[in-house]
């Protein structure tokens, strides 16, 4: 079976008022949960919303525009004010996405990316000034995480049957999960006069876990530049807003329950922090003698992360926003606290994967997300 990701990994959820508070929240009756090979993947719902005591609109009220890139979908919504300029807009994020693309694929033989691993052991590569940065940012985050956070984890996902690799027909052994840790490190990538070089054949890059955070952060930048005060930009679930949708209210966020595609765990409104991404087990994953494994690895144990269904961070950029997600998913929920006290402006949601459904969350996080009543929420006593 071949690895399974979302046809399209974006799709908003548009709710009225009338739909929102029951229909979307999951009332569980109690049916064992079955492992999902859920393939709808979409993370987020933006949710307009009208007034404090109004209604929810539609978000088809505002203008929006949703394409493609990186192999997945991406949408670009703007405040009421700015309808006439939703085209403009759109084609110049799409154009910003698809020249990072194009740099940093690792499914594009001719990316930077694909040369960087291509010429590991033998020779540095000359990266342009993004992919550079997004690197460098790799590293960092590597290095804040404790290396929970890898983009040097390449080679294990393509062993599990991640980025393009056949999937295996039995779980991989011991001993080749073993050799190809020691290739998995980041922090062996080596900068040198705008060139990168990865020192071992077989190593390999990854930046699937922060490039579209990196990405969505040159789109706001962008719409900034060009004069754009209320939008909101959302990359397969690596969002990021400004302003608000309408006078009287700021954007509204739906968090998908990883349980259930069509429903939502809750709802923020986003402020100042504005950028929020979730990384999920639900939506890529690969089918290995009928058990599940999820697309992010351990880089620890070389093993598909298990125990976390999804993770859900609020902060103020979106490459954070992106790392991080990626980073808690890996530590999970024993290893959280010990990341929190590493951050600042940083809240976290993780839900673990079981049943019944249990919220944790930081204190910031939980005094922003409404959930229905008979959802179990716990804090993260850090910070
Ligand atoms: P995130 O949690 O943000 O990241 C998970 C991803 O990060 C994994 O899929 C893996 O790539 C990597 N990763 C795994 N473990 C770790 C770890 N411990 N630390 C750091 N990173 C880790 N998909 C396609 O199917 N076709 C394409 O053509 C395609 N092109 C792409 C081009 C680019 C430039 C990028 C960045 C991605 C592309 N993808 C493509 C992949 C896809 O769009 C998403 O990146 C992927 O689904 C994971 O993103 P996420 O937000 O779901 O998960
Ligand atoms: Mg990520």
């Amino acid at each position: 079976m071949p690895e399974q990701y979302a046809e399209e990994s974006l799709g908003h959820i548009m709710l009225s008022e009338a739909e929102y508070p029951g229909k979307h929240f999951r009332t569980r009756t109690g049916a064992p949960r079955v492992a999902q090979h859920d393939n709808r993947g979409f993370f987020s719902s933006l949710l307009g919303r009208a007034g404090l005591g109004g209604g929810l609109f539609r978000t088809a009220e505002l203008p929006s525009r949703s394409f493609r890139s990186m192999g997945t979908m991406a949408a670009v919504t703007l405040g009421g004010d700015y309808a006439g300029r939703i085209e403009e807009v759109t084609e110049e994020i799409r154009a910003i996405f698809d020249r990072l693309e194009s740099e940093m694929s690792a499914y594009r033989p001719s990316s930077v990316i694909s040369e960087l691993s291509r010429m590991a052991g033998v020779a540095p590569v000359r990266v342009p000034e993004d992919t550079y940065r997004v690197l460098s940012l790799g590293q960092h985050f590597g290095n804040l995480t404790a290396g929970a956070f890898n983009i040097g984890a390449s080679p294990l996902a393509a062993l599990w049957g991640f980025n393009g690799a056949a999937v295996p027909m039995t779980l991989p052994s011991d001993q080749s999960v073993g050799e190809l840790l020691e290739l998995s490190d980041y922090s062996r990538l080596v900068f040198n006069d705008g060139a990168a070089f990865l020192p071992a054949k077989g190593m390999a890059v990854d930046v699937g876990g922060i490039a579209k955070g990196y990405a969505v952060d040159r789109a706001y930048d962008y719409c900034l530049s060009a004069g754009i005060r209320d939008f909101l930009i959302d990359f397969s679930g690596n969002v990021r807003a400004a302003g608000r949708p309408s006078r009287k209210q700021g954007w509204q966020i739906g968090v998908r329950d990883p349980f259930d595609g069509s429903s939502i765990l809750g709802k923020i409104t986003l402020s100042s922090r504005s950028a929020v991404s979730t990384s999920g087990s639900y939506e890529r994953f690969v089918d290995i003698l009928g058990e599940r494994y999820s697309h992010i690895i351990d880089p620890r144990t070389g093993y598909p992360v298990t125990g976390t269904a999804s993770v859900t961070v609020l902060c103020p950029d979106a490459v954070t926003a992106d790392a991080l997600s990626t980073a808690f998913f890996v530590t999970g929920l024993n290893g959280a606290a010990e990341l929190l006290e590493k951050v600042s402006s940083v809240d976290l949601l993780l839900v673990p994967d079981g049943y019944p459904t249990h919220l944790w969350l930081t204190p910031g996080f939980d005094k922003v997300l409404s959930t229905p009543t008979e959802v179990r929420r716990s804090l993260l006593s850090c910070q």
